[in-house]
């Protein structure tokens, strides 16, 4: 397989990133993409390849023109250091939209944790970039490509960041295989196997049929990101059955996440798409800092088995996975199956 990396994914250093002269520690470090590539070199899984640039045309088809042009634009004080928060948020009975650089970070963000650096954009849009290599890989007769995406994507929506996400990478690569199709109303099947709810992919695809977004996360009653999940959002209008939800309990082990991937895989099987998004958080793993789940290595090799059982073109793309001293092996555990 060919694996795809981000060159300007350190751009967006939030290792570097200090608050009123305290240091803002965060676990979404650019560490995290650096072990991952390298741990991914020595199991040579395959060719590893940076990423080739789309432009932005392709972004445009998941997020709004308003919301790339605040996260272009947004950081003006190149060399400062100082990050981005909202100050404010707007609420949902707020009144008027206001373009106020104090408001704006508030109106298109949903949470505290996710900083706007100054090579945020940068890395954010490098990280797009990979995505969409790895989609010409597979547009190209392969049968499955990797991208090392950071930072990740599945909590972005169409003109929301929050979660670690800016822009959604899973989304543009499922919209970019359709643009790309051969096919009438090619079909796509996203399956989220991130520890989190996959809250922006699924809200970019809610009334839309010809996207399947199957997610496998930690109950938004126990954990975040709270307002999205419940195994009762099924979609709305032509989307109706097509988005499928898992809520799990806290301490799911290698078993029982597997019987539920099984059932996940049904759905996907029985939707017949034409190709295959995975979102990879590596967050289910055991101790990893941000997540509550007890996956070992050999269960993200069986996830990996049982999700390349399919037989799908797929696309596979980072997201959340935080456990420094694990994330490589397990990303070469779940991704052995599909080299
Ligand atoms: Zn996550």
């Amino acid at each position: 397989m060919q694996l795809f990396i981000n060159p300007d994914h350190h751009l967006h250093a939030t290792d570097q990133v200090f608050l009123d002269g305290a240091r803002f520690t965060t676990t979404e470090i650019p560490l995290r993409a650096a072990l991952l590539v390298d741990g991914l070199r020595n199991a040579a899984l395959g060719e590893i390849l940076p990423a080739v640039d789309h432009g932005v045309q392709p972004l445009l088809a998941v997020h709004t023109p308003d919301f790339l042009n605040f996260l272009r634009t947004i950081y003006t004080q190149p060399g400062s250091a100082q990050p981005i928060f909202p100050t404010t948020f707007a609420p949902r009975s707020f009144k008027r939209f206001s373009s106020h650089p104090e408001a704006l970070p508030g109106y298109f963000c949903f949470g505290t944790g996710t900083p706007i650096l100054e090579g945020t954009w940068q890395a954010a849009y490098g990280s797009a970039q990979a995505a969409l290599s790895a989609c010409d890989a597979l547009l190209s007769g392969r049968a499955s490509a990797y991208a090392a995406c950071r930072p990740p994507g599945h909590h972005a929506a169409s003109d929301l960041y929050g979660g670690f996400c800016y822009l959604n990478n899973a989304a543009i690569a499922a919209r970019y295989l359709q643009a790309q199709a051969q096919v009438l109303r090619a079909r796509v099947a996203i399956l989220d196997i991130d520890y989190h709810h996959g809250n922006g992919t699924q809200e970019i695809f809610y009334e839309d049929g010809s996207v399947l977004f199957c997610s496998l996360h930690a109950d938004p009653d126990l954990d975040y990101p709270y307002f999205w999940g419940a195994a009762d959002e099924t979609g709305a209008g032509a989307g109706k059955g097509a988005n499928f939800n898992f809520p799990l309990p806290l301490g799911m082990t290698d078993e029982a996440y597997l019987q539920t991937l099984d059932k996940a895989l049904e759905h996907i099987a029985r939707f017949t798409p034409h190709w295959l998004v995975l979102s990879a958080g590596l967050d289910i793993g055991a101790g990893d800092p941000e997540g509550r789940f007890c996956i070992t290595s050999a269960g993200f090799e069986r996830i990996g088995q049982q999700i390349a059982s399919l037989h799908l073109p797929t696309v596979i793309i980072q997201e959340g996975g935080y456990r420094l001293d694990k994330l490589a092996e397990w990303a070469v555990a779940l991704l052995a199956p599909f080299a």
